[in-house]
């Protein structure tokens, strides 16, 4: 926790305004973010995956910065707009996007679409006519605790034939896109996903179009419980896979940091709500916290990203816990296969700080289960 998270905190409890759970953003961190993208991957250019986290002052930070953004949606683009952003400087990274909304993007000045299949090039050339595209290709995930494969992307096999088509209709088949798994641990996940980049340049070379970048994808992790690679090493482990697969003609690259660039900047305050047992002889409590599945916690599903719990009495003697959310529903459990490790003494009413929840909190929070807000965010 940063100084000035806790100085925020510690007035809004002074304040009497702490009567739910809230997410605090650290602007100093995103910057730190920012710089060391930029420095371990001086060429490449930043497209921030606008998803992980859309509060206006983080864009604006961005946009300042000089940042360009990855958009899944016009609500996106008008968002990345209204924080001072131009739409040259600006992708639609969504490869399941409707034909009007391609057109209304169009309207808006975006030049720069994402495809992984044939039809949604027609749509693009009908509806964003000489427009940019990119093709994604599938990555397999392996490494990362987040997989986004299967449900994106072509096999590299079949990216010539797209990027051809695109051509053909007069658009500019313009590079290669990929994401190697969010929260990617390892910075050699890369090397697979550029050698068949490279592939997909020289067949497109021998049909006289020559594309001109990769697209990285997002996937730099962020600290939660287990360290991680610094992003230095992934600038290097990238570099040198460019290099070998494309030797002295290294496209022009971007990358799409989520989760790296907003993650750590942020921490959930939560609070206790109650502990217990099922049965008498039970050995595990359960201690139910005021966040949970559907107000900013969604990440846990499968027990998937496992956050750094902090409370006031970590020093004491600690046992495994089941680790579940407010609301009226069985599924809102945040750790029970993996049961979680909280001190003996925790009690109820007691805060709890969760660490690394920067990304993909906010966005993932119901408007209302049961009645509950959404997650209050302050970004400080
Ligand atoms: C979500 C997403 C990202 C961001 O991924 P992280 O793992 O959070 O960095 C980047 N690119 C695309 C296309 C995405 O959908």
């Amino acid at each position: 926790m940063t100084e000035r998270i806790q100085q925020f905190l510690a007035q809004r409890r002074q304040e009497g305004r702490d009567n739910g759970p809230c997410l605090v953003v650290d602007t100093d961190i995103i910057r730190e973010n920012y710089n060391a993208f930029a420095k371990a991957l001086p060429d490449t250019r930043v497209f921030y995956a606008v998803k992980a986290n859309p509060e206006p002052k983080v864009l604006k930070l961005l946009a300042d910065l000089g940042s360009c953004f990855d958009t899944a949606s016009v609500q996106e683009i008008q968002m990345v707009l209204d924080a001072g952003a131009t739409p040259d400087r600006m992708s639609f990274g969504n490869t399941i996007k409707k034909e009007r909304d391609i057109a209304r993007a169009y309207e808006m000045g975006i030049r720069l679409f994402a495809v992984d299949c044939v039809t949604e090039v027609e749509k693009i050339a009908r509806a964003a006519p000489g427009s940019k595209v990119f093709c994604r290709i599938l990555c397999d995930g392996e490494g990362a605790e987040w997989p986004l494969s299967r449900k994106f992307g072509c096999v590299p096999e079949m990216a010539p034939e797209v990027l051809e088509r695109a051509h053909r209709l007069g658009l500019r088949a313009y590079g290669i896109s990929f994401h190697v798994g969010s929260q990617q641990s390892n910075p050699k996940m890369w090397d697979a996903a550029l050698r068949s980049s490279a592939q997909v340049f020289r067949e497109l070379a021998d049909r006289g179009i020559h594309l001109q970048m990769v697209n990285l994808g997002g996937g730099f992790p962020t600290k939660y419980l287990r360290d991680v690679p610094a992003v230095k090493a992934y600038g290097q482990a990238i570099f040198r896979s460019l290099r070998k697969h494309f030797g002295n003609r290294i496209p022009e690259t971007i990358i799409e940091p989520g989760r790296g660039m907003v993650g750590n900047a942020g921490l959930i305050e939560a609070e206790v709500i109650l502990i217990s047992k099922k049965a008498e002889s039970d050995t595990m409590r359960w201690v139910y916290l005021d966040i949970g599945k559907f107000n900013g916690l969604a990440e846990t599903m499968d027990e998937m990203i496992r956050y750094p719990i902090r409370t006031d009495v970590d020093g004491d003697e600690m046992e495994p816990c089941i680790v579940a959310g407010p609301t009226c529903d069985s599924v809102d459990v945040l750790y029970e296969k993996t049961p979680y490790p909280l001190p003996v003494s925790l009690s109820i009413g007691a805060k709890v700080l969760i660490e690394g929840t920067g990304a993909y909190t906010t966005t993932y929070s119901s408007i209302a289960f049961n009645g509950l807000p959404p997650l209050e965010t302050h970004v400080i």
